[in-house]
């Protein structure tokens, strides 16, 4: 697929002698954003191919997964449900109302039940009361969703350095399954504790070249500080591209932190994926009464 890189040029990268270039996967389809398209590609074939008729997920109110699931299941013909953690709060936010338009039915869970989604029992349950469904979990992180992950990095991606923002893990997995072995893959994970998500990650790829970096998560995730949002606002201005403020506006801002901070060899070059998410940056305006870029 055609996706476009753009080299970024600022006075910190010339001096510091690091080339950074962002690839624009957010580009790859107005509505199912960045990696979330690349995570749903072959779920929703593998669906069609059993013969289902109807997604089912799980997501918070302003979940980019649920946006783009919503959105895809529509444009291939599926019911879809969206299991939404907490309660329903009306009028809709730009979210959920997105969804609700795109023909996503919703049902609202506690988040103490929330909490059980994957169990056997809770998802049993979720089959009596709606009759049978393509399963896929919050995030859209299972097996074919990194084989579609995988094809994020491309032959033709020469960079030292590929960083991507990472949730579940997912994103990151395919690309180190795709990255040759002198690539360096660093993730920037924007929620707290990582643990968890390392073992996910170690037993979602074949190869050793990978770094979780979680100093950069502002508090976790969803949180926004004012340095961020400033930092958003004027990249947008001067470079013309849109950040979001959960994922891609923490990774880029790490980034440069750690070129300012001599992190990078000098010499190397940077890949970083944009992966989208710009639909949350609407329910960060409404919620916060903020300017994010959007589109
Ligand atoms: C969902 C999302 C991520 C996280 O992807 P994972 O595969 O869950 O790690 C990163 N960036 C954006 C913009 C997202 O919407």
């Amino acid at each position: 697929m055609q996706i476009k890189t753009e080299e970024i040029s600022l006075a910190i990268l010339k001096q510091k002698k690091i080339r950074l270039f962002v690839k624009r996967i957010d580009k790859v389809h107005p509505f199912i954003s960045g990696n979330k398209w690349y995570k749903l590609k072959y779920n929703l074939i593998a669906a069609k191919e059993k013969g289902f008729k109807t997604i089912l997920t799980f997501g918070g109110a302003y979940s980019n997964h649920i946006a783009a699931t919503a959105f895809a299941a529509q444009e291939k013909g599926f019911k879809s449900i969206g299991i939404i953690r907490g309660e329903e709060h009306l009028p809709l936010n730009s979210t959920l109302s997105f969804v609700v338009e795109s023909g996503m039915e919703l049902h609202y869970v506690s988040r103490t039940d929330y909490r059980e989604k994957t169990t056997p029992d809770f998802l049993e349950k979720l089959k009596v009361q709606f009759g049978s469904f393509y399963f896929i979990p919050e995030g859209g992180t299972n097996e074919l969703a990194i084989q579609g992950t995988a094809e994020i990095l491309e032959a033709n991606d020469p960079q030292d350095y590929i960083c991507c923002a990472v949730g579940t893990g997912g994103t990151i997995s395919g690309i180190v399954n795709s990255s040759v072995a002198k690539q360096k893959v660093l993730g920037f994970s924007a929620i707290k504790g990582s643990e968890q998500l390392e073992k996910d990650i170690s037993t979602w790829t074949n190869k050793e070249n990978w770094k979780l970096i979680t100093d950069y998560h502002f508090e976790g995730y969803a949180k926004i500080s004012d340095e961020l949002i400033e930092f958003i606002t004027s990249f947008n201005k001067e470079r013309n591209i849109p950040l979001d403020a959960i994922y891609t506006g923490k990774m880029l801002f790490s980034i440069l932190d750690l070129v300012a901070k001599d992190y990078f060899q000098k010499g190397s070059s940077i890949l970083a994926i944009h992966t989208g998410g710009l639909q949350g940056n609407k329910g960060m305006n409404g919620r916060f009464g903020l300017n994010l870029p959007t589109k």
